[in-house]
């Protein structure tokens, strides 16, 4: 065989067992300097047990959204046959947030005009459902890398659930199943970890939260240079450039990194960036 067709075929060989690690390379996120201008909330539950949708959530969301009015909703975690009745639900929960939202759904636009309609938001607000079929839809109109940018310039982001999974650097720890295959799995990366929702409270669910401890301390195991943040359904993650806080009545942040485990329940500002960074 010629030499050239040698060196072709080790290559691919080479490509296809090394370069598949795109998960475990962190190093093409953002940098705390780039973050210095993000403005987020990522929500664990849209619903939290005995409130109304968003009930818990109204307060930080308009202190996020601050005079941002022009909301750019991105609901493609839900399935396509329900994301018309998710906008008008939507909107309905806006107005009890506050006077003057302007909600227009990405899913309304035609694909060639996504890029546009996203340049042109004054905020991001991304729903639940499932984190694969929403990266995916996101991947598919080239709008990532664009959402990033816009979001490391300032625009307010707000995630709920799968929203909240791709403000992290990998969907690594959500609890969806592959509806759909994604490109990669690599994702906003505005928070400096990987998010999991919903994280069941050991004083509620004690079979749940250890069931869940151990596929996150799996996860880390494998992953060593990924911390994983789990947030109970009360809670929130406020980001502000580098500083991020818990925020949420009754809410616990569950933080793992680098083989150690913290517990934060104090809403004290920057506690879950301290505990990122005493590791
Ligand atoms: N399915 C969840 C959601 O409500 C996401 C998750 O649990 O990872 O969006």
């Amino acid at each position: 065989m010629n030499w050239r067709l040698k060196l072709l075929g080790f290559s691919l060989v080479f490509l296809l067992a090394f370069g598949c690690t795109e998960n475990s390379d962190t190093s093409m996120y953002p940098t705390s300097d780039q973050r210095r201008q993000v403005n987020a909330l990522l929500i664990s539950g849209t619903t939290n047990p005995g409130q109304t949708a968003l009930e818990h959530a109204r307060e930080s969301i308009a202190e996020t959204f601050g005079d941002a009015k022009n909301v750019l909703l991105i609901n493609f975690a839900s399935l396509p046959e329900k994301r018309d009745a998710y906008l008008v639900r939507m909107k309905g929960l806006f107005a009890e947030i506050g006077p003057g939202y302007e909600m227009q759904s990405l899913h309304d636009f035609e694909v060639s005009q996504c890029v546009e309609a996203v340049e042109n938001a004054d905020a991001f607000y991304v729903s639940g459902g499932n984190t694969f079929l929403l990266l995916r839809e996101l991947y598919d109109r080239d709008v990532v890398e664009l959402i990033r940018k816009r979001v490391l310039d300032g625009t307010p982001y707000i995630g709920s659930s799968a929203g909240s999974n791709i403000g992290g650097q990998v969907i690594g720890t959500t609890n969806d199943f592959p509806l759909v295959d994604v490109p990669t799995r690599r994702s906003l990366g505005i928070l400096p970890a990987v998010y999991n929702p919903h994280h069941p409270d050991p004083a509620l669910d004690e079979v749940q939260f250890e069931a869940r401890q151990w596929k996150i301390g799996e996860y880390t195991s494998y992953h060593k240079d990924q911390a994983v943040i789990g947030v109970t359904n009360p809670g929130m993650l406020r980001i502000r450039g580098d500083e991020i806080s818990l925020v949420g009545i009754g809410a616990t942040a569950f933080v793992h990194s680098q083989g150690s485990k913290q517990v934060i329940i104090s809403t004290q500002v920057g506690e879950v960036s301290k505990a990122l960074e005493s590791d």
